[in-house]
């Protein structure tokens, strides 16, 4: 996997253990499981078995190489797998190791992104408390029913960001009941040869609802069949480029 993300929003990806479970209509075009695919890795399904990277080594690197930095790098934890899968072939010592490993990073900031926030509180450290400084957290929504299902499980849980990631957005969604609760607001059509058109007034709606908030906001990106594609149509939304993000945490 890349060591240097291509994803707009963030610095790094890490992936501690790869393989998942589609769970929504936000999963039907899942690249990574397209990925595994490709390499015969068979880690996608409930009877599937998730596996350990050898990627752990990275972090620490990125952490050192951010000793003093202006910019705190975030890492974005993990884009070929769920980090609060509940799989029963994800071991507790990976857990406490992925934990043990973010306190050892204090220079990065760790992005935890889940389709799964009602099993987060069941997987944080005892020495959590309200929130980890370098570690926020975030949920994925696409569409009015995963906003009604997941947000308050997210913002339940202490942390010193909560975030949205609404990619790839499949319709319109009201974020008046928890935009108090949200630091961050991802939003952005989806990638894939079998991509699902999105309305800009989707898009529009959120974007005005965060702006009245004061809540930031980044439009990441239009629909498109491929990466190409997609570079090709900008990144503006009725003009203008949005690449808000929450303030630093530490
Ligand atoms: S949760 Fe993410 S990694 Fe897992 S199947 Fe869905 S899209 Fe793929």
């Amino acid at each position: 996997m890349a060591e240097n993300s291509k994803i707009a929003w963030t610095t790094h990806t890490f992936n501690p253990w790869i393989g998942c479970t589609k769970v929504s209509v936000a999963c039907d075009n899942c690249y990574a499981e397209a990925w595994d695919n490709r390499f015969g890795g068979e880690r996608w399904g409930p009877h599937a078995v998730r596996t350990r990277t050898k990627t752990w080594g990275n972090p620490v690197k990125w952490n050192r190489q951010a000793e003093g930095a202006e910019e705190r790098p975030r890492v974005f934890c993990a884009s070929l797998a769920d980090v609060f899968d509940n799989h029963r072939s994800i071991e507790k010592a990976w857990r406490r190791e992925l934990w043990t490993l973010i306190r050892q990073c204090p220079n990065l900031d760790f992005l935890l992104l889940t389709k799964r926030p009602q099993n987060i509180t069941r997987f944080l450290p005892d020495d959590w408390g309200d929130g980890y400084l370098n570690v926020w957290l975030g949920c994925t929504v696409e569409n009015q029913a995963e906003a009604d299902r997941r947000i308050t499980h997210l913002t339940d849980v202490p942390a010193v960001v909560h975030f949205l990631s609404m990619e790839p957005l499949q319709g319109p969604v009201d974020l008046w009941p928890w935009i108090d609760s949200l630091q961050w607001v991802i939003v952005g059509g989806e990638n894939s040869p079998r991509y699902r058109p999105a309305d800009p007034d989707w898009f529009r709606n959120l974007r005005d609802t965060c702006a009245a908030s004061g809540v930031p906001f980044l439009f990441k990106q239009w629909e498109g069949r491929n990466q190409r594609e997609i570079e090709a149509k900008g990144r503006e939304l009725d003009g203008v480029v949005h690449d808000g993000y929450p303030p630093r945490t530490c």
